[in-house]
C-alpha cells in the first residue's frame, strides 16, 4: 500500500465514504493565516522548493536542530539546496511527528510526488519539484485555484496600508484576499520605544496627530474603519492570557502619558492598560460585526541566546500553562455585561485548556448566532491528529461540534492547504468509527450537512465576510455604524463620568 493513498487516515469505509462524499469536495475559506499579501498580488513564482517550502519554516528547524543539525543549515548561510538536502536527511527521522505526515502530504499534493524523502531521493525530489515550480499552475495564484481557496484572510497591523489587498480587490483572482486587524503593537506600553515608534506609524496611517490618549483611541478607531472598508471582517490578538485587571480611562491615560514620555511601565500597569484596550478592541469588534480571534498561552522565546541570535518566531516557543480561565470568563464578560461581546473565536496552545475553554464558549452563546463564541481548530503544537482529535472531542462533549466554524492553515507557506485536507479526513475518520461503533446513526441526511457544514458552511455564514462584488463598499460601513464611532464616544462618556 502506498503511504499517501486516497483513503490515507480514514481507518473505516464509512469514514472513506464520508470523506470522499462530503468533505472532499467543499471548497476552502482559510480565514485566519500569514501569507504575504505581497506575494499574493505579486502572483509570485517560486524559484525553488526552498523558497515556498523551508524558508521561514520554524516547524523544521526545530525537527533539525532536534536531529544534530548545525544552525548553519536552518537559518543560516548554507545554499538553498544544502539546507534542502539537511532537510531531507532529518525527515527520516520525523517519523510519527506531524512533519513527516505533512511533508509527504505536501510533497504529493503540490508536485505528484509518492517517493519517500530522504538523503537519497533528495537531488531527485528537488530536480523534479522545482521544475513543477516553474509552472503557472504553482504560482500564488495557481496554489489558490487549485485548492479551490474561496477566501482567505491575512494578519495585518493596524499601521498597514493594505496596498496589495487593494490592488488584489481590484484584479481578476478568484480567491477573495482579506486583511484581519491584529494590534498587538497597541498594549505593549512595557516596551516605551518600539511602541513609541509604532504609535508614529499610527499617527500617520490614521492621519491624526496623537497628542493624547483619546487621539489615540480614535486613530485605531479610523483604522479599524479603514480596515471594514477594506473588507475586514475580524480581528486577532496573540495574548499569554486574557487581561482582567479593568481600569478606568483616566488611569489608562495616565499609564499611556507614562509611555509616550519613555518611562517604563511596570508589568502590573502594562497589564490595566491592556485589559482597558482589550475591552476598546471588543466594542469595535462588535460595533461592526466582526469576529474576534484570541490565539491564547503560548510561551514565546524561551532561549535568550538564541533570541539576540536570531530574533523572534525562530523556532523557540512553547505551550505556557498560565492560568486561563478566571480572566477568560471575566473578559467575555465585561463585554457581554454592556452588550459589546463579538462573535469570538478562542484558540487553545495547551490541550489542558480544551475542556475548560470547551466549556467557557457555552457561557457567552447568545441564542442568536449559533456557535457565537467557538472553540478554535488546534492551534500550533495541537495542529495536528491527536490534538485535533481532541479539540473535536472536547467540542463534542462539551458544545455543538455540529456548528464548529472549521479549520485554519495559520501558516505563512502556500505549501499549507493540504492541511485543511488533512483536518477533514480527520474530521470524517472520527464520525466513521462513530457511526460502525454503532454510537451514532449512519443517516447521511444527518451526517452530510455537518460534515459539509464544518469544512466550509459554518465558517461562510458565521464571518460573513462582504460579498464578492462589493468588498470595501463605504455604504456598508455607515449602515454598520450609523453613528460614526460609538466605541470612541462611549469612552469619552466615561471619562466625563
Ligand atoms: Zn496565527
Amino acid at each position: 500500500m502506498k503511504f499517501i493513498h486516497e483513503d490515507f487516515l480514514l481507518e473505516t469505509p464509512t469514514a472513506r465514504r464520508l470523506y470522499h462524499q462530503f468533505a472532499e469536495p467543499e471548497p476552502i475559506l482559510d480565514y485566519h493565516c500569514h501569507l504575504s499579501p505581497r506575494d499574493i498580488a505579486e502572483n509570485r513564482r517560486f524559484n525553488d522548493l526552498f523558497e515556498i517550502w523551508l524558508a521561514g519554516d520554524h516547524y523544521k528547524w526545530r525537527a533539525m536542530r532536534f536531529n544534530g543539525v548545525a544552525e548553519r543549515y536552518c537559518t543560516g548561510e548554507a545554499t538553498p539546496f544544502e539546507k534542502f538536502q539537511a532537510w531531507a536527511a532529518t525527515v527520516p527521522h520525523t517519523l510519527r511527528n506531524p512533519l513527516y505526515h505533512w511533508t509527504h502530504l505536501e510533497l504529493k499534493r503540490y508536485f505528484g510526488i509518492d517517493e519517500q524523502l530522504n538523503e537519497q531521493s533528495a537531488a531527485r525530489i528537488w530536480k523534479k519539484a522545482n521544475q513543477r515550480l516553474a509552472t503557472p499552475e504553482l504560482t500564488a495564484h495557481g496554489i489558490l485555484k487549485r485548492f479551490n481557496v474561496v477566501s482567505l484572510c491575512t494578519t495585518d497591523d493596524p499601521v498597514d496600508d493594505l496596498q496589495h489587498h487593494q490592488s488584489l480587490a481590484g484584479s481578476t483572482l478568484a480567491t477573495r484576499v482579506l486583511p484581519a486587524f491584529r494590534p498587538d503593537s497597541a498594549l505593549a506600553v512595557h516596551d516605551p520605544a518600539p511602541f513609541n515608534h509604532w504609535v508614529k506609524r499610527l499617527a500617520q496611517a490614521a492621519d491624526v496627530d496623537i497628542g493624547d490618549f483619546a487621539s489615540f483611541l480614535e486613530a485605531l478607531s479610523l483604522r479599524h474603519d479603514y480596515f471594514h472598508a477594506h473588507g475586514c471582517r475580524l480581528s486577532d490578538h496573540g495574548l499569554d492570557r486574557c487581561y482582567a485587571d479593568f481600569c478606568s480611562m483616566k488611569a489608562a491615560a495616565a499609564i499611556f502619558a507614562r509611555a509616550r514620555r519613555g518611562q517604563a511601565v511596570s508589568s502590573e500597569d502594562q497589564s490595566r492598560f491592556a485589559a482597558f484596550m482589550m475591552l476598546f478592541f471588543g466594542r469595535l469588534d462588535s460595533d461592526k460585526g466582526w469576529t474576534k480571534q484570541l490565539h491564547l498561552g503560548a510561551l514565546r522565546d524561551n532561549n535568550q541566546r538564541r533570541r539576540q541570535q536570531l530574533g523572534p518566531n525562530t523556532g523557540f516557543d512553547s505551550i505556557g500553562d498560565a492560568p486561563q480561565a478566571t480572566a477568560l470568563a471575566a473578559y467575555l464578560d465585561a463585554l457581554d455585561r454592556e452588550e459589546s461581546l463579538p462573535k469570538t473565536i478562542i484558540y487553545c496552545s495547551n490541550p489542558a485548556d480544551n475542556y475548560v475553554f470547551a466549556t467557557m464558549i457555552g457561557n457567552f452563546q447568545d441564542g442568536a448566532v449559533p456557535g457565537k463564541v467557538q472553540l478554535g481548530s488546534g492551534w500550533w503544537f495541537l495542529d495536528q491528529k491527536e490534538g485535533m482529535e481532541w479539540q473535536l472531542n472536547a467540542l463534542s462533549n462539551l458544545g455543538l461540534l455540529s456548528r464548529f466554524v472549521g479549520m485554519v492553515t495559520d501558516s505563512r507557506s502556500f505549501m499549507s492547504y493540504p492541511r485543511h485536507e488533512y483536518f477533514r479526513r480527520v474530521l470524517c475518520n472520527l464520525l466513521g468509527r462513530d457511526v460502525e461503533a454503532g454510537e451514532i446513526p449512519e443517516d447521511d441526511m444527518l451526517l452530510g450537512p455537518m460534515i459539509r457544514n464544518i469544512c466550509y458552511g459554518n465558517a461562510q455564514r458565521y464571518l460573513a465576510l462582504p460579498a464578492d462584488d462589493a468588498p470595501g463598499e463605504p455604504g456598508q460601513q455607515t449602515a454598520a455604524r450609523p453613528n460614526g464611532q460609538p466605541g470612541v464616544k462611549r469612552l469619552k462618556r466615561k471619562l466625563e463620568d
